[in-house]
């Protein structure tokens, strides 16, 4: 199952193989620059406007390699939060935003090298950053968490986080400990969130998730045993709902609605 059509296949991160070149611009604080129409704003690779600052390459797709810059806001332009904005793309530009904005994060958050402290330049030869001192070659971080879709005949397991908009209820999530597999992960974020026993998760499908660096492992489970408890450290409310009366879910674009869509289309047809 692939939440974002078939372009994630054509994605080719870390090189330019493309005939054009397009700058993604974002700033200091994590915002994007957007056009007229709140899309991101596409700028050519020698627009003077970015001139004060260095392009990282993310990718091609579709014969287009996409950069990224990062920097205090340029005046002319019109910023957005990227959160609401990227959510809102289910287009060609959810994948290179993604990456551009991962890629920006990692140039940003290892200029100096983690063993020795002194600074680090980008490798020559793939998408690290090299310690001339000491070798040591860092590259851009990835933090596995698991998102699971818990059922119970008609009935889907959803709760709401505080950051959430109001009314929306979404699939549980959890980062992966150190030493642990994705489905022991499962297990234990379940619990540990809602207080609820599930059978073996079942793996649906992936998606990388730039805030800031997740790849979102999605699992389904069925309940086994056990009544809501919920963590009230992490959410504030958990309920079953029936898939005929479902609350405000999560956006199309993301791996839990398409989770959730799924098997509401299966037990309907
Ligand atoms: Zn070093």
């Amino acid at each position: 199952m692939n939440w974002l059509g078939d372009q994630e296949t054509r994605w080719q991160p870390g090189l330019a193989l493309g005939k054009l070149s397009r700058v993604i611009v974002t700033s200091d604080d994590r915002m994007i620059a957007v056009d007229t129409n709140g899309d991101p704003l596409l700028l050519d690779l020698d627009d003077a406007v970015f001139a004060d600052y260095e392009p990282v390459l993310a990718g091609t797709l579709n014969d287009v390699n996409y950069y990224g810059v990062r920097g205090e806001k340029i005046c002319s332009l019109r910023y957005e939060p990227l959160r609401p904005s990227l959510i809102q793309i289910r287009s060609a530009q959810f994948v290179p935003v993604s990456a551009a904005m991962q890629v920006l994060d990692f140039s940003r958050e290892h200029q100096f090298c983690g063993q020795c402290g002194r600074s680090t330049s980008p490798s020559k030869s793939d998408r690290g950053r090299t310690c001339e001192s000491c070798q040591l070659t860092q590259y851009p971080r990835i933090s596995p968490c698991v998102i699971v879709l818990v059922t119970r005949s008609d009935e889907i397991l959803l709760a709401r986080a505080p950051r959430f908009v109001a009314g929306m209820y979404s699939t549980l999530a959890g980062f992966v400990e150190a030493g642990e597999s994705a489905e022991h992960a499962c297990h234990r974020e379940i619990f540990e969130e809602v207080g609820v026993e599930i059978s073996k998760p079942v793996y649906q499908g992936s998606q990388s998730w730039p805030f800031k660096h997740s790849l979102m492992l999605g699992y389904r489970a069925e309940w086994r045993f056990g009544d809501i408890r919920i963590d009230e450290n992490e959410i504030i409310d958990a309920q079953w709902f029936k898939i005929d009366n479902l609350p405000k879910l999560p956006p199309k674009a993301s791996i839990s609605r398409g989770m959730i869509d799924a098997f509401v289309s299966e037990r309907v047809n």
